[in-house]
């Protein structure tokens, strides 16, 4: 069974859809321990069977923001301020992260959260492992690299 879940920036200039083979209290929460997640202490969640789309309804709000090895990027919404997921794009593919309290029912992720530490680890490994557990995702509306 998917279970659909919705979600979007606050001013809704960028939406969010993810679906989840398992329930959100099933999944597993991550708290990212990169500089950038834990100044905002997101809680994220991705899931390699599930799918997500990322549509911008207001091209001119999307914000992506680069840092470190610029492995992935991050996607927030230059009006509101939102975190809404990290994003890696490769060969036309798109892979997210999802920050759970963008999602609408941020309250049914119940698991606590999983530090993880990848600050170790290399560019190439760093993107093989991100295809094996991020979520593919789809990008509607999106002004270059869309899909
Ligand atoms: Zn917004």
């Amino acid at each position: 069974m998917t279970h659909r879940l919705t979600g979007c920036c606050h001013c809704g200039a960028i939406g969010l859809e993810l679906s989840l083979p398992r329930p959100p209290e099933a999944e597993t929460v991550g708290a990212c321990q990169c500089s950038f997640c834990r100044k905002h202490n997101a809680r994220t969640v991705s899931d390699p069977r599930g799918t997500a789309r990322l549509t911008v309804h207001e091209p001119a709000q999307l914000q992506r923001y680069r840092f470190g090895l610029a492995a992935s990027e991050v996607v927030l919404c230059r009006r509101c301020g939102v975190y809404v997921a990290m994003l890696m794009v490769e060969d036309g593919r798109a892979w997210t992260t999802i920050n759970i309290d963008a999602l609408d029912e941020r309250a049914r992720f119940t698991r606590p959260a999983e530090p993880r530490d990848f600050s170790g680890e290399a560019l190439g490994g760093r993107r093989e492992r991100r295809k094996a557990r991020w979520t593919p995702t789809e990008l509607v509306g999106w002004p270059e690299e869309g899909g």
